[in-house]
């Protein structure tokens, strides 16, 4: 099963793709892990990268195209494998199709309202450093260690908005997997096991089809 997975930050999609990964024995693939590896292993295209990136420039679009070409075709990608976070454009959605057929992009989505609410429920404690959030916190303290907490920059609603804003899903790469007939959505409201019997039934229609 080849599954593209779609979402805003804060959807929880990578939390889904973990469970994904556990369950049906897939690689869970994102492209923040592949240049880490090829980075780490000082493969060429790794060196290449990080050339780039140590200029604090952008990797270019053809390098990490070819950094996924790469990463799809090893062999534990043979049975099938989840995309997180790429493609994040209809560049990128086109080239992915050239190499391979993928059976199911799934979107896992959110409202904006509720993508505030839980990101900036986040909390990181001063003491031990260890993330939080106001569910889990006794007496406005860190659960763990009793310590202060605080929120992240990134966690404060202003610049989430600004954050899901820069990285929605473009519309075109769901209007393209729309016409392939692959698209599925559901919606990642409820708790984190809720969301998974969605995903789960999705799943499991693919794989019988
Ligand atoms: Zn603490």
């Amino acid at each position: 099963m080849k599954i593209v997975l779609l979402g805003p930050v804060g959807s929880g999609k990578g939390t889904q793709a973990g469970i994904i990964s556990k369950e049906y024995n897939l690689p869970h693939i994102s492209t923040g892990e592949i240049f880490r590896t090829n980075i780490k292993n000082e493969t060429e295209l790794g060196k290449i990268a990080k050339s780039y990136i140590d200029k604090g420039e952008l990797v270019p679009e053809e390098l990490t195209n070819k950094l996924v070409e790469d990463r799809i075709n090893q062999e534990d990608c043979k049975n099938g494998f989840i995309l997180d976070g790429y493609p994040r454009n209809i560049e990128q959605a086109k080239f992915l199709d050239s190499l391979t057929n993928i059976d199911l992009a799934l979107m896992i989505d959110l409202s904006e309202d509720k993508i505030i609410e839980r990101l900036s429920s986040r909390r990181m404690c001063s003491k031990c450093g260890q993330p939080t959030s106001l569910e889990w916190m006794v007496d406005g303290k860190c659960e763990k260690c009793g310590g202060d907490v605080y929120t992240r920059d990134d966690d404060k609603p202003e610049v989430i908005k600004v954050r899901l804003s820069k990285q929605a899903v473009s519309q075109n790469v769901i209007d393209f997997y729309k016409q392939k007939g692959v698209f599925s959505k559901i919606d990642a409201t409820d708790v984190v096991e809720d969301t998974y019997a969605l995903v789960k039934s999705i799943l499991d229609k693919v794989n019988n089809d």
